[in-house]
């Protein structure tokens, strides 16, 4: 891991920095990209990313991107975790951004590495905005969002012909003790819902969805450690999907999934066969409606 003293040291290697911008040092400019290192499952990575990896003189990320994916980093690339936990920041917002800054105003060039994709829920508009404002060339390199992935993983098709023809995403996460959560997208007509950042206010949005109308019988999933060998999957109905995670706790990270297309053409019953041991690989299924 990193020696926080050789952090802002020139990059290992030099390359050839001729055509390159100088800072205000009269140093050459880094470059940051942020990368999105896809969910749990660490060969979800883009080719892109992985080369980005490889070739980086520091690497600056988070609690949700696999640490398996750093083994493929440069001997003596800085390794930063600036990971955040619930209600924990090991890095406030603005010192990140200070840092991606710092790091590529020495001249190195600077992976960010966000879990999932970097502009879903990954706060990644607000590190580009301060690398704009410093000058300093950032690049996005898109990776595959949880729901996408905890999609693949449950064979639960997020928009299906018959039954749903829009997606939202929506975080359920709580900010200075209120959620921001737009019923009235929630509870579209034909539509799926993913819920990021909501598995601790699992049975507060279950009784809003209900109070507002949502049909009780609307089928709901919880992904916890999605597209991981750890996946578990809880499918309920909104009515008692909170009651079934209060029976098996899971861990985060979690989406909640709510859809017509969870029970679509038995996808339920799907979900279940799914553990058998014809797929030894499939993701545990506690319970199903
Ligand atoms: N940028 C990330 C999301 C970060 S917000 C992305 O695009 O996926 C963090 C939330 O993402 C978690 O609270 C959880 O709801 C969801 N999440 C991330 N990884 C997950 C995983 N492997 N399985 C289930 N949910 C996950």
């Amino acid at each position: 891991m990193t020696n926080i003293v050789n952090l802002f040291a020139s990059p290992e290697s030099p390359r050839d920095d001729s055509s390159r911008e100088k800072s205000p040092t009269g140093k050459s400019m880094g470059e940051v990209f942020l990368v999105g290192a896809g969910p749990g499952d660490p060969e979800l990575i883009t080719v892109k990313a992985m080369r980005l990896l490889q070739q980086a003189d520091a690497i600056v990320y988070d609690r949700l991107a696999n640490p398996v994916l750093l083994d493929y980093a440069r001997k003596h690339c800085d390794l930063i975790y600036v990971g955040k936990k619930k209600d924990q920041h090991s890095l406030p917002q603005d010192q990140i951004c200070a840092l991606l800054a710092a790091l590529a105003g020495c001249g190195k060039k600077v992976v960010r590495l966000k879990g999932g994709d970097p502009f879903i829920f990954g706060r990644g508009g607000e590190e580009v905005e301060h690398l704009a404002e410093q000058g300093i060339s950032c690049t996005i390199v898109p990776g595959i969002t949880a729901a996408i992935g905890c999609a693949a993983t449950t064979q639960i098709p997020l928009t299906h012909r018959d039954h749903a023809h829009a997606v939202t995403f929506i975080t359920g996460h709580r900010q200075h003790g209120k959620m921001y959560i737009n019923w009235d997208l929630a509870l579209q007509k034909d539509s799926t819902v993913v819920f990021y950042m909501g598995l601790s206010n699992l049975q507060e949005i279950t009784s809003e969805l209900i109070a507002r109308g949502c049909p009780v019988d609307k089928p709901f999933a919880v992904v916890a450690q999605g597209t991981a060998k750890a996946q578990q999957v809880l499918v309920g109905t909104v009515t008692d999907i909170a009651e079934k995670l209060a029976r098996h706790p899971l861990p985060s990270p979690a989406l909640l999934i709510m859809g017509d297309v969870i029970n679509a053409n038995g996808y339920a019953q799907h979900l279940a066969d799914l553990t058998s041991a014809a797929r030894p690989q499939a993701s545990e299924i506690l319970e199903v409606i």
